[in-house]
């Protein structure tokens, strides 16, 4: 037998695992509400029409060649005229990676950080792929506590804390997956001064950046006097285009310091040749474009939030956060037999057919939680909710 290496072999994601014993249920005949993956194509969201439509022109017009490693220059600049309406951020087409979506970005980032032993701070708990992919590359995730209580925001005393001689950057996902956290001004400038005291960059996922309910995105990038700053976005989310795999990320860096980081960078982005060509042009479509539909997606998502909220919130043994951004909720399992969130995602979907993804696979700060989507239409979301809540009551006797 070939032996695999040790470092693909250890990734786990928590998310696509609980698949497989849902797999086994339907095989049997049992429907499942599957609440686990958070793909608004799935249901009822699709990209707006005019991305769809220059994809698909796109490719009749003959743009299936392979492009500048970097992205497509048009693209590009279109991202700066977003970021500079978004954020005021001060960057030109130079700053401005594309990449095979936030994940590549990750891939990059690590990539170009890690050499074996460096520690990322990230946020306990954590959309998998930081803890994942932080190790794949060698290094080593540190996560720093986010306070339920609080909506999940960062604690800023514990992330001090964790940061060691080793610490060489902090991640920020916000909105946050997988509490639906929406981090406050106040927070993020802390962070920042803590990054500056300490000389690290900050990392900052926005992937969910116009996805917000009561309040607004803001970005560290629109903060920072000195302190670098990587910001990642992309189509998957806002533009509901997850399966055409576009992102990028950008440097806010006035003072020049991760100049080796992109030079690095760079050279990953170079031996991967480039990311898809087609899908730049429907990127710059949507960039550049009506975001009317988005109003509406918004409003559906409000009403589903809302929704999943109430019920969860009147659920026995159970209590929730109330997500501010993105779509998943977070909620806590109070009281009940199972010795593990594991047991209980597991008992809930053999007995309520339900599936949700179990905390702890978003490592620390997870235990004893698990999270929902809240992306279908509130019928289906009914469904789920009553079949918990008969659960629960049989189970709390
Ligand atoms: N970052 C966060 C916080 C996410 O929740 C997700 C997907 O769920 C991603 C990144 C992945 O994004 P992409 O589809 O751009 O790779």
């Amino acid at each position: 037998m070939i032996k695999a290496s040790k470092r693909a072999m250890s990734i786990e994601y928590a998310i696509r695992d609980v698949v497989l014993p849902a797999r086994e249920l339907e095989k049997q005949g049992i429907k499942i509400i599957k609440l686990n993956i958070g793909d608004p194509v799935k249901f009822d969201f699709q990209p707006p029409e005019h991305m769809k439509k220059a994809y698909c022109e796109a490719i009749m017009e003959g743009h299936n060649y392979y492009g500048d490693s970097e992205g497509d220059r048009e693209l590009r600049e279109a991202i700066v005229e977003r970021e500079k309406k978004k954020n005021g951020v001060d960057i030109t087409p130079e700053d401005v990676q594309v990449t095979a979506a936030v994940t590549e970005a990750l891939q990059f980032i690590f990539g170009a950080l890690i050499d074996g032993g460096e520690e990322i701070l990230i946020p306990g708990p954590s959309y998998p792929p930081y803890v994942g992919l932080v190790k794949f590359y060698g290094g080593v995730p540190k996560a720093y506590r986010t306070i339920e209580e609080e909506g999940w925001q960062p604690d800023i005393d514990d992330m001090r804390k964790k940061i060691t001689d080793k610490t060489k950057a902090i991640a920020v996902i916000n909105p946050n997956n997988p509490t639906g956290a929406l981090y406050e001004k106040k927070t993020l400038k802390e962070i920042i001064d803590l990054a500056g005291e300490y000389d690290l960059p900050i990392i900052s996922d926005e992937i969910y950046d116009l996805m917000t309910y009561e309040g607004k995105h803001v970005s560290p990038g629109s903060l920072t006097k000195d302190v670098p700053v990587i910001v990642m976005n992309g189509l998957s989310k806002i533009y509901f285009a997850t399966g055409w795999r576009l992102g990028y990320m950008y440097f806010v860096d006035p003072e020049n310091k991760l100049a080796e980081v992109r030079e690095a960078i760079g050279k990953l982005a170079r031996i991967r040749i480039c990311p898809n060509t087609p899908a730049q042009k429907a990127a710059i479509a949507g960039l550049r474009g009506p975001m009317d539909y988005l109003e509406e997606y918004m409003a559906k998502l409000k009403e589903r939030r809302d929704y999943i909220y109430k019920r969860l919130s009147e659920m026995p043994g159970i209590s929730t956060q109330k997500p501010q951004g993105a779509f998943y909720i977070f909620p806590k399992i109070e009281e009940g037999p199972w010795k593990s969130d594991k047991e209980f995602v597991l008992d809930v979907l053999h007995n309520a057919h339900v599936l949700f993804v179990h905390g702890s696979g978003f490592g620390e700060g997870g235990e004893m939680h698990f999270r929902s989507i809240f992306l279908p239409p509130v019928p289906v979301l009914e469904e789920a909710m009553d079949n918990l809540e008969k659960f629960m009551k049989e189970r709390l006797g």
